[in-house]
């Protein structure tokens, strides 16, 4: 039968987590830590459901959770989210995003992504019948290029889809950015999807340049984070947006049908552990040490860094290595170093449509010490 998405096929990340375990190499590819999350919040959920939070949840999530989400946004970035009427709880961001691009595109729609982008948007956008748009991103710095954005928009355009921090670069958005994005898109009827997911993993001297600090931003926005990334749980696959009444209401209706609500003793649990801000407020210095490991043992290589001012992404450049390996596509590249080095990356052109190749490569820094050491020695002959 006729495919909707005949370019898609397994995703970049299933695809090198099974080659690194083929070839029991350090998966330093997909994005997810290789530590447990803290005990506390395993009892906090085992305890929800000893206490028998087991049935469905109201569709919109746990209002015990949805108060949690919009004291911690409150508290970090000023603007006070309505719990019944402007924060819906997902089945990960990777849910939140889709059913957000649901609700607002259709067949003759434009939706504006800006490239690299993480790899759902695209077929996401795909999926309602809406026209893709690829900005890029400068080349180089992954900066946003706000000529190239503004000459983008049009009548068509729906919305446009943000990250910060960005994966795959490692990016963040300064607060000129916002409020260059805030003047374009002051005249426009677009919507903003703005992918929140590393909040908590930014690096001194930055800030995370929250849409929720922005209120001409705010207005058109559904905000899209997860606890997955936050707390060391990708498993549990629970997140949420937060957006004006009038976006949630059109969210939710999609949401009903498309998952109705979310695990019920996850919610319970992850709301009695954000009574402490702790946990997250720490994550930065937590993951800055990994970094701060991790790049001064790629320093000793011939890989060339990029900056990583938040996530748990380090990219490099292939192209100062010694041949063959510099002749190799990046998608190769990966491939080699799994199978020979030992440890898995994932090719930058994942994140680009078609054909895309500058010689880039992420690896994830969300692991124990000694296996980013392991790593590091596998790697050390290049
Ligand atoms: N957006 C970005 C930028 C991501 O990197 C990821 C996954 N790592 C997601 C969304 C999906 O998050 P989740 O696992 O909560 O669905
Ligand atoms: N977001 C994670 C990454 O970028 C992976 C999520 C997934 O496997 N789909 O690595």
């Amino acid at each position: 039968f006729p495919s909707r998405l005949p370019q898609v096929g397994t995703t970049i990340f299933s695809v090198m987590s099974a080659l690194a375990q083929q070839h029991q190499a350090v998966n330093l590819g997909q994005g997810f830590p290789d530590f447990d999350c803290d005990p506390q919040l395993v009892s906090a959920v085992t305890d929800a459901m000893t206490s028998g939070h087991n049935q469905y949840p109201p569709m919109p999530g746990m209002p015990v959770l949805r108060q949690a989400i919009a004291a911690k946004i409150e508290s970090l970035y000023g603007r006070r989210f309505d719990e019944a009427s402007e924060i819906t709880v997902t089945a990960g961001a990777t849910q939140a995003i889709l059913t957000a691009v649901l609700c607002c595109a259709g067949p003759g729609d434009e939706v504006i992504v800006l490239e690299p982008c993480y790899d759902s948007y695209v077929p996401n956008i795909e999926l309602t019948g809406a026209r893709v748009v690829r900005v890029p991103l400068t080349p180089g710095s992954f900066r946003p290029d706000f000529d190239q954005l503004a000459a983008a928009l049009n009548s068509k355009t729906r919305a446009l889809i943000i990250n910060s921090p960005h994966n795959p670069s490692g990016t963040i958005w300064q607060p000129a950015d916002m409020q260059r994005l805030a003047e374009l898109l002051a005249p426009t009827n677009a919507l903003l999807i703005s992918d929140e997911v590393y909040e908590h993993m930014v690096f001194a001297p930055h800030r995370h340049e929250s849409v929720a600090r922005y209120p001409e931003l705010a207005a058109r926005a559904f905000i899209v984070s997860s606890f997955g990334k936050t707390f060391h749980v990708t498993g549990w696959k629970v997140g949420y947006v937060a957006a004006p009444a009038a976006l949630t209401a059109e969210f939710r209706k999609v949401h009903q049908f498309n998952v109705f609500t979310v695990n019920t003793p996850m919610q319970v649990g992850l709301a009695r552990y954000m009574a402490d801000p702790a946990p997250y407020l720490n994550l930065p210095a937590f993951y800055q040490a990994k970094r701060d490991l991790f790049r001064a043992g790629l320093a000793r290589t011939r890989f060339r860094l990029t900056p990583c001012e938040g996530t748990y992404f380090q990219c490099v450049s292939i192209a100062d290595l010694q041949v063959p390996e510099r002749d190799l596509s990046e998608a190769d590249f990966c491939q080699w170093l799994t199978r020979e080095l030992g440890v898995a990356a994932i090719p930058l052109s994942a994140f680009y449509g078609q054909g895309f190749d500058q010689k880039m490569i992420r690896f994830c820094f969300a692991k124990r010490d000694d296996t980013l050491r392991d790593a590091l020695t596998r790697l050390s002959t290049l």
